[in-house]
């Protein structure tokens, strides 16, 4: 499903030109878009010069509790390498006096 995001919009009509569908219009300063008529083209994603059009891919609860896993486990492996290289730097400095 695409959305607009509101803080990146600046209102330009340009996507509204792009959307064979009459999909987009502009409401309060900023585009809209009617789901009911939007086909999913995309075509108004490349259309925006803003990035203010986005795709939202909906997320299982189990595939975002993997990927936070999978983030937490990337970071404790960055940390415990600093912190291996830290413990290099520290034995060096000692072995130099
Ligand atoms: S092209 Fe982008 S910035 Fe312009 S109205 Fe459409 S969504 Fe907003
Ligand atoms: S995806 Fe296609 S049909 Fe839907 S709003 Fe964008 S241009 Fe229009």
């Amino acid at each position: 499903m695409l959305r607009v995001r509101k803080d990146l919009c600046l209102g330009c009509g340009l996507c509204i030109e792009s959307c064979p569908r009459q999909a987009i219009s502009i409401v309060s300063a900023t585009a809209e878009i009617d789901q009911s008529r939007c086909d999913q083209c995309r075509l108004c994603l490349d259309a925006c010069p803003h990035g203010a059009i986005v795709e939202l891919a909906p997320v299982s609860k189990r595939e975002l509790c993997a990927s936070v896993t999978k983030l937490r486990d990337r970071a404790e492996d960055i940390i415990t390498r600093i912190e291996m290289l830290k413990g290099g730097v520290n034995k060096d400095k000692q072995d130099v006096r």
